[in-house]
């Protein structure tokens, strides 16, 4: 038995981008459905980084103050110790913005709080543990989605249907829309140590040794690491054995060394298989991608819910009045992919440079039982140590993102 439901607007996907579009077209009048597959939000690290232009948002929204009452920790600044020198890459200090300077907090309760502010409109339907499946289409146009919940199955009506479903996107799938893949150099393992503040410390960061690159989050009782490895490397690592990984990781960061026995399996860490890539048409009549869905970001700069809260904001400016006012039409999507495209774009090519120019030689020097030959600083990071004023530049693409978004509709 499948259940027939009726909205203006079905969004699949429960992320930043489903989340905050979600909150925006109810706050503006429209009838809005999320699906989220998972049932909580609770769920392992996908980026817990809240950018300025995202807390310029929430003060667009007459939020800022609430949600900086949640627990958070603050970032005003971004270093790389490269080869024992500490460079400072973004600084966030000098951002003419509302808050110049990053949040930490973690994804789910940034989630938890959009839902419990988008539950207030009675036009907000939040479908936890449901999974979109497919769109329901007629004649060439998209009219609807079909989704399930355990053994529930619904059919979904809607004015618009928009994915925002991530980078493993079944929505996008479904509407057969072309993408166009970057590649990437690199992947990433993830993994937590306990941090013990009471002992010497690393900062957050990048940290570079010949061969090895390892980014460190302080997220105060531990550390979130990020270890970069040549893409599709794996297999090699796993051959070596845990203890050569370790040996590195202590040799990258030597203040992780006493944690590092947390890592007992290879279970211990989580593989992030890079992509770079962007769909060439976001939208079909009757469909919209945003976020991960449209564009999955290389983690180089940490941008990706920065861009997906960025295409939510757009939309909801760009869409709001149609879809109330039942009045959408397919110029109206191609207007948020002129507005976003470009964006994405140019962020896409920055992240590609830093994989290719700094990533990718940095993990060239190490070969297998080869030792790692010396290297030099990268010339960007030589040119921001010497001028410390240009860290503003990757504070504000960072930070701002190419094109900021602002709220337009009124509530
Ligand atoms: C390990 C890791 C670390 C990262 N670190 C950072 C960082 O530090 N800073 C940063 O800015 N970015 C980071 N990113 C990238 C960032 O998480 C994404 O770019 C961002 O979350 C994209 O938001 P989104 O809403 O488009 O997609 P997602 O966050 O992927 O959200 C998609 C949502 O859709 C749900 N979903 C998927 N399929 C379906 C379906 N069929 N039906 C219903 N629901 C569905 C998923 O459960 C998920 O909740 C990281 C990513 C990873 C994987």
């Amino acid at each position: 038995m499948v259940e027939k439901l009726s909205t203006q607007c079905c969004i699949a996907g429960g992320g930043p981008a489903g989340m905050m579009l979600g909150f925006l077209l109810a706050r503006a009048g429209v009838d809005v459905m999320v699906l989220e597959k998972h049932v909580d939000f609770l769920r392992d690290f996908r980026g817990d980084t809240i950018h300025p232009s995202t807390l310029a948002v929430m003060d667009d929204l007459g939020l800022l103050e609430e949600f900086l009452g949640l627990p958070h920790q603050r970032v005003d600044s971004l270093s790389a110790n490269v080869y024992g020198q500490s460079v400072t890459i973004a600084d966030f200090t000098h951002l003419k913005a509302v808050c110049p300077y990053l949040v930490l907090m973690p994804q789910w309760d940034f989630l938890d709080f959009l839902a419990e502010r988008g539950r207030a409109f009675p036009n907000f339907h939040l479908l936890m543990g449901t999974r979109a499946t497919g769109l329901i289409e007629q004649d060439g146009v998209i009219v609807g989605v079909r989704a399930e919940s355990g053994s529930d199955a619904f059919e979904i009506s809607c004015d618009l249907a928009v994915a925002a479903d991530g980078r493993h996107t079944t929505l996008r799938e479904s509407a057969g829309l072309a993408v166009e893949e970057a590649g990437a150099p690199i992947d990433v393992l993830w993994f937590r140590l306990t941090r013990d503040p009471s002992r010497e410390d690393a900062q957050t960061g990048g940290y570079i040794r010949p061969g090895l690159f390892l980014v460190a989050i302080n997220r105060d009782t531990y550390w979130q690491c990020g270890y970069v490895i040549p893409k599709g490397s794996l297999e090699r690592l796993r051959a070596a054995g845990l203890d050569a990984l370790k040996d590195h990781i202590h040799e990258c960061v030597p203040v992780l060394g006493d944690a590092l026995g947390e890592l007992r399996d290879w279970d211990d860490l989580k593989l992030l298989t890079v992509q770079v890539n962007r769909l060439l048409r976001w939208y079909r009549e009757g469909l919209l991608c945003i976020g991960d869905a449209a564009h999955a970001m290389s983690p180089v700069g940490g941008v990706g819910i920065n861009l997906a809260i960025q295409d939510a904001v757009a939309t909801g400016n760009l869409l709001g009045d149609a879809l109330r006012e039942k009045r959408l039409q397919t110029s109206h999507l191609e207007a948020v992919q002129r507005r976003r495209e470009w964006p994405t774009r140019v962020t896409q090519r920055l992240q590609i440079a830093v994989q290719n120019e700094i990533l990718a030689p940095v993990l060239a020097a190490r070969r297998d039982g080869d030792p790692p030959k010396p290297q030099s600083l990268p010339l960007a990071l030589q040119l921001v140590r010497r001028l410390p004023m240009l860290s503003r530049i990757p504070a504000r693409v960072v930070g701002m993102g190419v094109r900021p978004e602002r709220v337009r509709q009124r509530a």
